[in-house]
């Protein structure tokens, strides 16, 4: 059987959201469910602009406090420059992404071109080899790298609590995967690294669910076999709308300071979105035990601190 790889990748942008140690309990649970799962913490730390060293000491001391132990990292993506450069130079090479020279003013009017006819705004693959043959290179402009993406079929996986999903290739465009900087893009980044961690389960929020067609294309056009999906609905504050600052603690800190327990929040985010029979307690061994993604909810669920005791 192949081994169960979890993953949590938090960007350090902010403080620890529940919905994050969430995911983490859950791949935690997962991981430790299968004798020889393995659970691995990687920063995506690429949005240079908001990522601190301040959040990331929050995330590790928040897996600390939760007592979520990982096995392997943490991977620092901004580590990892030189392997994502080697991917895009190997992509270039066999013509599975090419260098796009096309100005922001440029995509820019393309987009306003494209909302006046009311259609969807795409771009429309115009430094494409094919599509660009004796334009001249612009002078000055840094180019991104683009994947070709496929331009016809539809892209489908059956995810662990949504069932099938399909997206029409159509509706996907070229995709940035390296800026001119040299940066990858998350989701070129996420792809290669859960690659080259062999992360076999990729559990993360619903928010995440549009960009795993662009994912999947990706692993194929690599050679790469396409993990197993599984998205989690948001979580809710008490007033119903997405958790944040704004409606409710949404923070571990939070609950850190407050004086919770540890054992009691993760009880706690662990049944918003999944349960065991009328179970209300259980220790992390029997979540470990009793846990499967595929009895996870569908439906946002609602953050409840009356719920929660201290
Ligand atoms: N860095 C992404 C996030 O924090 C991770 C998404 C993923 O797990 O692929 O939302």
């Amino acid at each position: 059987m192949k081994e169960i790889r979890t993953r949590i990748a938090p960007s350090p942008t902010g403080m620890m959201h529940l919905g994050t140690a969430r995911t983490a309990i859950y791949c935690w649970a997962y991981a430790r469910h299968f004798v020889g799962g393995k659970f691995l913490l990687r920063i995506e730390d690429t949005d240079q602009e908001r990522s601190t060293q301040e959040a990331v000491d929050v995330i590790i001391n928040g897996m600390k406090w939760l007592e979520l132990d990982y096995d392997e990292g943490p991977v620092y993506q901004m580590d990892r420059l030189g392997r994502y450069k080697e991917v895009v130079d190997m992509m270039l090479e066999k013509g599975l992404a090419y260098k796009c020279y096309a100005t922001k003013e440029e995509l820019e009017a393309l987009r306003e071109e494209q909302m006046a006819k009311k259609i969807k705004p795409r771009y429309d693959g115009r430094w494409r080899p094919e599509n660009c043959v004796g334009k001249p290179i612009p002078e000055g402009v840094t180019p991104v790298i683009r994947f070709r993406n496929p331009d016809t079929g539809t892209v489908s996986w059956d995810d662990m609590v949504y069932g099938h999903i399909a997206f029409e290739n159509t509706e996907l465009d070229d995709l940035v995967i390296m800026r001119g900087d040299g940066i990858p893009t998350y989701n070129f980044a996420v792809v290669v690294d859960d690659i080259d961690m062999k992360v076999s389960h990729v559990v993360r929020g619903a928010d995440h669910i549009n960009n795993t067609p662009r994912q999947i294309n990706l692993y194929k056009a690599l050679g790469a076999e396409v993990p197993e999906f599984a998205h989690l609905p948001l979580i809710n504050g008490p007033d119903n709308r997405k958790l944040s600052k704004r409606n409710g603690d949404a923070s571990v800190m939070d609950y850190e300071k407050k004086g919770y327990l540890p054992e009691a929040l993760v009880n706690y985010l662990a049944r918003l979105g999944w349960g065991h029979g009328n179970d209300e307690k259980f220790t992390k061994a029997q979540l470990a035990e009793w846990f499967d993604l595929r009895h996870c909810s569908k439906s946002p669920a609602c953050l409840d601190p009356k719920k929660l005791n201290h």
